[in-house]
């Protein structure tokens, strides 16, 4: 098969924190010509179900999430990591436990950065920022957009900027699993785990070369290298790293409708030959055109 670079392996719909229906997905993806996606709303799979019914002829998905993990630094600080799993059984009694607990951590922590912000003067409520998550997992964008409607910023990446980001006074830290355990949740569901844009953020300081080979026995089967958050040199260097170790290397948009107003669907791919792989490995296969 000719190495093609059509298939997207991150992206979120509003069953987290993008803005655009599974059915509208599959839709943009489409448009831009591509012919696999996966679908990775964070700490969740609740948008499978809907997402299998509208693939069309020519089009697979491949099922999984983004699991919200955290590292330790030098210091023992713990950093946020995203961790990408793929193919897994949604039904693993642990995963069923860790998303249950993610759902309430993200009810409880989402309520105590409002809390912040209104304390701050921002004339936000809660009840408006579970109304725009409506049935997802409340996250930063959602009360992103609540800042917008009541126009403290001009827009979600604004709001980030200001008010929203990890250092700022009004945010306050989700309580994840740790890396090593989203890895072997993952694992132990049959899934594929790859970590999402290892160079972007503050993920980059922790995640070094010493650190991602420890986490190979765990089962890491590879590197989300070619991404949005990462300039030439990082993909280089993750590059290098995943050659390495062994480990796949992906790449993807990270797409999450008008909630990043910059990412494009497909603006980064995987090549098909690392899909195959991540296929191969797989528990379940991956969704195809519906009946
Ligand atoms: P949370 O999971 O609630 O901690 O929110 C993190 C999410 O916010 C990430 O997964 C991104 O989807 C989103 N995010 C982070 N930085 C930005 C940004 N600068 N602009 C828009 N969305 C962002
Ligand atoms: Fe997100
Ligand atoms: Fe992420
Ligand atoms: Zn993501």
């Amino acid at each position: 098969m000719a190495n093609t670079m059509t298939a997207d392996l991150h992206t979120h719909s509003n069953f987290s924190d993008g803005t655009d229906t599974p059915e509208k997905l599959i839709d943009a993806a489409v448009a831009a010509g591509l012919t696999t996606i996966a679908l990775t709303d964070h700490d969740t799979a609740n948008g499978w179900d809907e997402i299998a019914k509208h693939i069309p002829a020519g089009m697979r998905v491949l099922p999984g999430a983004e699991f919200s993990t955290k590292h330790p630094d030098e210091n023992g600080e713990l950093v946020s990591v995203h961790l990408l799993g793929y193919l897994f059984d949604r039904d693993n009694p642990a995963i069923v436990a860790e998303w249950k607990r993610m759902h309430d951590e993200r009810a409880q922590r989402g309520a105590r950065i409002v809390g912040k912000l209104i304390d701050g003067g921002f004339p936000i409520t809660l009840e408006r920022v579970e109304e725009i998550a409506g049935s997802a997992n409340i996250g930063r964008p959602h009360i992103g957009k609540a800042l917008v409607e009541v126009k403290a910023v001009k827009d979600v990446g604004e709001a980030f900027v200001d008010l929203l980001h990890d250092g700022s006074p009004y945010y306050v830290p989700l309580q994840s699993t740790s890396l090593a355990g989203g890895i072997k949740l993952i694992n132990d569901a049959g899934g594929v785990a790859v970590i999402a844009h290892p160079r972007a953020r503050e993920a980059a300081a922790v995640l070094t070369e010493d650190v991602l080979a420890s986490l190979v026995p765990l089962g890491l089967a590879g590197l989300e290298v070619n991404h949005y958050g990462h300039d030439a040199d990082a993909r280089a260097e993750l590059s290098d790293i995943a050659t390495r170790l062994g480990l796949l290397q992906t790449g993807s948009s990270d797409y999450h409708g008008t909630n990043k107003k910059d990412v494009h669907i497909g603006m980064n791919c995987t090549p098909d030959d690392v899909v195959e792989e991540i296929i191969a490995r797989g528990a379940i296969a991956p969704f195809g055109p519906a009946q």
